[in-house]
């Protein structure tokens, strides 16, 4: 089972699968060598990057990841404003200290390599990591992929099928398609919130889950708020300018028109899908929401619930959330939530579908009514291509966020006006979405080859 914290996880921009899953991948491979009496002796570390990692990993800063990753810092705990200096200092010493306890020469032309020729089968984001020993001899080696959110598995665990984060408790209301789920909740009168719930109990008791949904949610605002404030320039070759400032301030300045034009509503939408986007985009504190680059649409709408709509209900965050991170997860067990491997249908497509269920949810909706809100939020998707110009996760993504944002709420109007019976169920969509990736071509596959990125030309 995946856990919805699994699907929502603090960590830093731009990339959830170029960024986050790189970071955990260094750091577990360290692990692992001290875990083998390897790591004392090891005097090199050396990288390698392969597919979608090595073609746009310097736009994704899967570089300073890698390092930041060796250095032994964590997506979670490393503060996005001191990551600048970490990588200063060890670039101008050309010393690391793996771990934070073992100082080697590292020096990022030799150590660190991005194989852009060569894309590993399994899947397209794919490094290996190999230790020396002071006589140039291997002492270990191993490949891992970064298969979307954050999510890392490495080669043995892909062969020997045990999930990276599995638990070997069985929650009581196991599910893995929407189908199962609804029929759990008509049996047992359960909400799907009800049901996470009582599933994430195995892991924690339920004020715990709370707090951590509460911590999620404030991460989400802070996010938020920081965006709407921040000016200049983001980081890259695109030089582009941040917009959520701007916007931010007309739409304040404007409250009066807003009052003639109930459209307004969407605009703060946008704002904040924006927002946070391009705090994801300037490498700031995110929320995989279920990734970094899809970062913006869930904060979008559920702050677009808290603003806009008086809920009858006594805990929408929580509803909404634990509703959103069920939806993820279908999408986790059954398709990818991985632009490498699916396009932009697994990032803000899931999003968009995740936030229409925790909208939907959070207006009282029934399980039938959210399950047909997810599915519309996917359905409209289908085909969403990937291709990030220049490598970063600007253009089109920030832009995307706000427009996944406004086509969830859209999503959850239409279910919530029907009796939640519709022809295309959640599970069929997901098997499309699945389908559609696998026959879209590796240029639209978050490589920069095909797409925006090869028609805009660089100014
Ligand atoms: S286009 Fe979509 S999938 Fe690709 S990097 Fe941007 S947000 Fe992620």
């Amino acid at each position: 089972m995946v856990s919805i914290f699994d699907i929502f996880k603090i960590g830093i921009g731009p990339s959830s699968s170029h960024t986050v899953g790189p970071m955990r991948a260094a750091a577990a491979f360290l692990s692992h060598l001290e875990a083998h009496q390897k790591l004392v002796r090891t005097t090199r570390i050396k990288t390698e990057l392969f597919g979608s990692l090595a073609l746009t990993g310097r736009g994704h800063a899967t570089d300073g990841a890698i390092i930041l990753g060796l250095a032994g810092e964590d997506p979670e705990t490393v503060h996005p404003d001191k990551i600048p200096q970490i990588l200063e200092k060890i670039a101008n010493e050309h010393r690391i200290l793996l771990l934070g306890n073992h100082n080697i020469r590292f020096v990022q032309d030799d150590d660190l390599l991005f194989n852009v020729d060569e894309r590993l089968p399994f899947h397209s984001n794919a490094m290996r990591f190999s230790a020396e020993d002071a006589r140039g001899n291997e002492l270990d080696a191993l490949t891992y992929y970064s298969i979307g959110g954050g999510f890392v598995i490495s080669e043995h665990e892909r062969e020997s099928a045990t999930p990276p984060d599995g638990s070997e408790t069985c929650p009581p209301f196991p599910f893995r398609t929407a189908d199962e789920l609804l029929e759990i909740g008509r049996k047992n009168r359960l909400s799907i919130a009800e049901i996470v719930l009582e599933n994430e109990k195995i892991h924690r008791q339920e004020d715990a889950i709370f707090r951590k949904l509460n911590i999620i949610s404030n991460t989400m605002d802070d996010c938020t708020e920081r965006g709407c404030r921040m000016e200049g320039i983001l980081p890259g070759s695109l030089h582009l300018k941040r917009r959520a400032s701007q916007l931010y301030r007309d739409l304040l300045d404007s409250r009066e028109k807003a009052l003639r034009d109930p459209l307004t509503m969407l605009d703060w939408v946008s704002l904040w899908a924006m927002a946070t986007s391009e705090e994801n985009a300037a490498g700031g504190r995110v929320v995989t929401a279920p990734t970094n680059g899809a970062a913006g649409v869930i904060p979008a709408v559920l702050r677009y619930c808290k603003s806009f709509h008086a809920t009858t209900d006594e805990h929408p965050i929580y509803n909404f959330l634990m509703t959103a991170g069920a939806i993820g997860a279908l999408y986790k067990l059954n398709a990818s939530i991985s632009g490498a491997e699916v396009g932009c249908q697994g990032e803000v497509g899931v999003a968009c579908s995740m936030a229409a269920a925790g909208l939907t949810a959070a207006l009282g909706g029934s399980n039938e009514q959210i399950e047909n809100a997810a599915e519309i939020g996917m359905e409209h998707n289908l085909g969403l291509t990937c291709d990030p110009v220049n490598g970063l996760v600007q253009i089109p993504c920030i832009e995307r966020n706000a427009m996944g944002a406004v086509k969830a709420i859209n999503a959850s109007r239409l279910a919530l006006r029907g009796d939640g019976k519709h022809v295309v169920s959640l599970d069929k969509v997901i098997k499309t979405m699945l389908q559609t990736g696998a026959d879209m071509q590796t240029k639209y596959k978050e490589t920069s080859e095909g797409g925006l990125a090869v028609n805009v030309v660089e100014c």
